[in-house]
């Protein structure tokens, strides 16, 4: 049997692929100091083959048993969490991916980068493909989170190229599904708070940026298959389909029933304008494409979301308001 250590494995992502893990025969150490992630994001974890240690990974961490493969998720990642924690996602992206890359070299682990569509920062190319060196504002307020992540991919091909440490590159572009946390400032999880509470959804600038948006399940499904593959280059992972911030507002709003009307507010700074992967090299190399249309993946999220909202509502007294509703900043 297999084992996988993923760190940030109590995060949105990770708690996914920690599930993804476990269904496919591994044993699955999950190590988070829940920064960002949460328990209950794992609390439904009731198996033999799962570990959970709470550790900062920015300072040097052992594993008392062998690894073979390391999913290195851990990093704050959503606009309003690494405006909060500019220098720990510094730390992140260069401590934490120094002590993850030492113990992949110590286990002599497969080991695989979650970097991120934002390496190309406001991109001059579209659709973004690997080759794109990327236009990214290094004193910006999302410079520490693109350069941590650039730093990140550095370290990760030296020690490739230098200690001959075996690693790949998956660069995610926006990915959605349960277990966001409906506060967490990105688009969907924003919008969709707002409308199941018929508040008003707020769209930054005229809404006619773009982003191509992932259903989870698709998204895990290629970083296994990309850290299971013998690839060392950058691999794209996300859904081509392309689609403006208005449109998805407008999606979000349809698909809950929701009276909730559009609101425009002012645009964040650096915020891209257009984002669309350019997934040739998934399909070539790995045989990967998403499945799921944004649709099917917006039911499943709403679905999930709902029963938990209910749940709330019945919990507090008549006269309260509803829960989420302010209108906090959206990105994605
Ligand atoms: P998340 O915030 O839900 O998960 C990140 C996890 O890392 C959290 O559980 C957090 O507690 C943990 N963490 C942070 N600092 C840590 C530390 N010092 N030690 C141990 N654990 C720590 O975010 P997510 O959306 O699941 O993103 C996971 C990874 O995927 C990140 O590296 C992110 O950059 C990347 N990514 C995500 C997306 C997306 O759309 N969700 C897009 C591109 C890249």
């Amino acid at each position: 049997m297999p084992t996988s250590l993923v760190t940030g494995g109590a995060g949105f992502l990770g708690s996914h692929l920690c599930d993804h893990l476990l269904e496919r025969g591994h044993r699955v150490i999950c190590v988070d100091n829940l920064e960002t992630g949460n328990l209950a994001n794992i609390g439904h974890i009731r198996r033999e083959e799962f570990r959970f240690l709470n550790l900062d990974i920015t300072t040097h961490f052992e594993i008392d048993e062998p690894v073979d493969f390391i999913y290195h998720m851990a990093s704050p990642a959503s606009p309003i969490d690494y405006a909060r924690l500019p220098l720990h996602t510094l730390k992140v992206g260069a401590y934490g991916t120094h002590n993850s890359l030492g113990l992949a070299k110590r286990k002599r682990a497969r080991f695989m980068i979650a970097s991120t569509s934002e390496v190309y920062g406001d991109p001059l190319i579209h659709p973004q493909p690997e080759s794109y060196w990327g236009n990214v504002n290094p004193i910006g307020p999302r410079g520490v989170y693109d350069e941590a992540k650039r730093y990140a991919e550095a370290l990760t091909m030296a020690y490739l190229r230098q200690q001959g440490l075996d690693t790949c590159i998956a660069r995610i572009f926006n990915t959605f599904g349960p277990r966001m946390r409906p506060n967490d400032g990105r688009a969907i999880p924003t919008f969709l708070r707002q409308a199941l509470a018929d508040k008003p959804v707020t769209v930054f600038g005229d809404g006619s940026q773009t982003r191509s948006f992932c259903y989870v399940d698709d998204l895990i499904r290629g970083l296994v298959a990309l850290n299971e593959s013998g690839v060392h280059e950058p691999v794209n992972l996300g859904n081509p389909h392309e689609m403006t911030l208005l449109e998805m507002a407008e999606a979000v709003v349809e698909l809950t029933d929701s009276r909730a009307e559009i609101v425009f507010e002012a645009l964040p700074v650096d915020d891209p304008k257009v984002r669309q992967p350019d997934i040739a090299r998934a399909r070539d190399l790995l045989g990967w494409t998403p499945e799921f249309t944004v649709r099917d993946g917006l039911e499943r999220t709403i679905a999930a979301a709902t029963p938990r909202l209910e749940a709330r509502e019945s919990a507090v007294p008549a006269a309260s308001p509803r829960p989420g509703g302010s209108s906090g900043p959206v990105a994605a």
